[in-house]
């Protein structure tokens, strides 16, 4: 474990003619002994210590030997600036005391650029809170790749200089609207637009303010950064252009195992051996195997008939429902509340079929049937308003300076951005695993 508390013993001599003569070598090296200087020599005690794994503001804050009273002081005065929820792993402390063990100065970074500080007025024995901000500026950059078959939409990330908070960003949007294991084919193109926080040339901080993907099976899709003005507003998010968040927020698979044995659409039906819709995919499974639900919502199906067997159905928060066929065992009833990833029965060999396995359906909430396996979230209400209104100018600025981008990488004259613009090729994740169609 790292453990990166160490102690800094600070002897600052100072001495007063130096503050006017302003010449430090010359003061300390005229000083004479027999002068009767007031003895101001101060200790000071550094010490410097990061936020770790699990902590809170109060534990963090102790790293640095400050007190409960101390803390409270500084909760106080900073409460406005920081947000003490959001305290990560790795975020900077530093703590100074006086020789008698009094705090009189205290740092706090969450990146290399800005430092609250709260200090000691000693002369007013307040306390004074200050922002120091380091010189940067915010750059763009466009990133542009293909799907290479052996690698993945992540690894190229990566290898195109992005940090890991980053490409999970940016792979979380997609997500939610790209089945990259089923449907990320060689050839698929994605694109960025980052904003990069630049402090002489070194990358301090980046906004994803733009993603899109596009491919033949996975479909278009575009992702905008939304930033309300209120600062860590929950607003503040990728949507998509007619004001759709996409948060991520973890739709589940019914089964721990995922093994598509039966694909959603027309098929020759294993039983009747007759050209019909599939309106689900069939997924391996033994009997007895733990069924999840797939997200939270309400049960309004749970029930027995001759050709889904049991079969439970769960509505979720946007008017969409899941539907799960051929259980052993049912684990829920008609009104109850279940969460993502419940257990709600198992998998079995009820109703009209040839073997176990769970048939796994999706109806919109238009009460259409969609592939299931295209379900990528359950949809959060859409941004209305001033604020829909607000996420339409800052599309149109985003747009803006993609299209300058590639105005100033398709001019010779315009050299200084066309650094900006970078192609690579790239790969595909998995070719996906696919079914037989005609499989049971
Ligand atoms: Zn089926």
């Amino acid at each position: 474990m790292l453990k990166s508390k160490f102690l800094n013993v600070l002897l600052l001599l100072s001495i007063s003619s130096c503050l006017y003569s302003c010449d430090k070598t010359k003061a300390v090296a005229t000083t004479p002994a027999l002068t009767p200087l007031r003895p101001i020599s101060k200790v000071r005690i550094v010490e410097k210590g990061e936020v770790k794994r699990g902590q809170g503001l109060y534990k963090a804050l102790k790293n640095v030997s400050i007190d409960s009273d101390q803390a409270l002081i500084l909760i106080n005065k900073l409460q406005d600036e920081i947000e003490f929820s959001k305290l990560k792993v790795g975020d900077q402390l530093t703590a100074t005391f006086d020789e008698n063990k009094r705090l009189v100065n205290f740092t706090f970074s969450q990146n290399e650029v800005e430092t609250h500080v709260v200090s000691l007025n000693e002369e007013s024995g307040e306390w004074d809170y200050s922002l120091n901000v380091l010189d940067t500026y915010w750059q763009p950059r466009m990133l542009e790749g293909e799907l290479r078959s052996g690698s993945n939409l992540e690894q190229d990330l990566i290898a195109d200089g992005l940090d890991r908070g980053t490409v999970n960003e940016i792979v979380n949007v997609l997500l939610c609207k790209v089945n990259f294991r089923m449907n990320a084919r060689e050839g698929d193109k994605y694109k960025v637009l980052l904003s990069e926080r630049k402090h002489k040339d070194k990358t301090v901080g980046t906004k994803v303010l733009f993603t899109s993907y596009s491919g033949k099976r996975a479909g278009t899709h575009e992702a905008f950064y939304y930033e309300d003005e209120e600062k860590s507003s929950t607003y503040s998010a990728h949507y998509t252009e007619n004001g759709q968040a996409l948060i991520n927020s973890g739709l589940r698979y019914p089964l721990s195992r995922l093994h598509v044995r039966s694909t959603y659409g027309w098929r020759r039906h294993p039983v009747t051996g007759r050209r019909t819709m599939h309106r689900g995919v069939d997924l391996r499974g033994r009997t007895g195997t733990k069924v999840h639900a797939v997200a939270s919502g309400k049960v309004v199906v749970s029930t027995y008939n001759k050709y889904s067997g049991n079969k439970v159905a769960i509505k979720h928060r946007d008017g969409s429902t899941s539907f799960y066929y051929h259980l052993s065992k049912r684990g829920v009833k008609v009104g109850d509340w279940v969460r993502s990833h419940q257990v709600i029965g198992r998998v079995g060999a009820t109703g009209r079929v040839t073997g176990p396995h769970l048939h796994f359906g999706f109806k919109k909430p238009n009460g259409r049937w969609m592939n299931p396996l295209n379900k990528r979230m359950i949809a959060t209400p859409k941004l209305t308003g001033d604020k829909f209104v607000k996420l339409k100018n800052q599309i149109s600025m985003i747009k803006g300076t993609i299209a300058d981008l590639y105005v100033s990488k398709n001019s010779k004259y315009l050299v200084a951005n066309l650094d900006n613009v970078r192609r690579r090729p790239s790969t595909v994740d998995e070719i996906s695993s696919f079914a037989s169609i005609f499989e049971e």
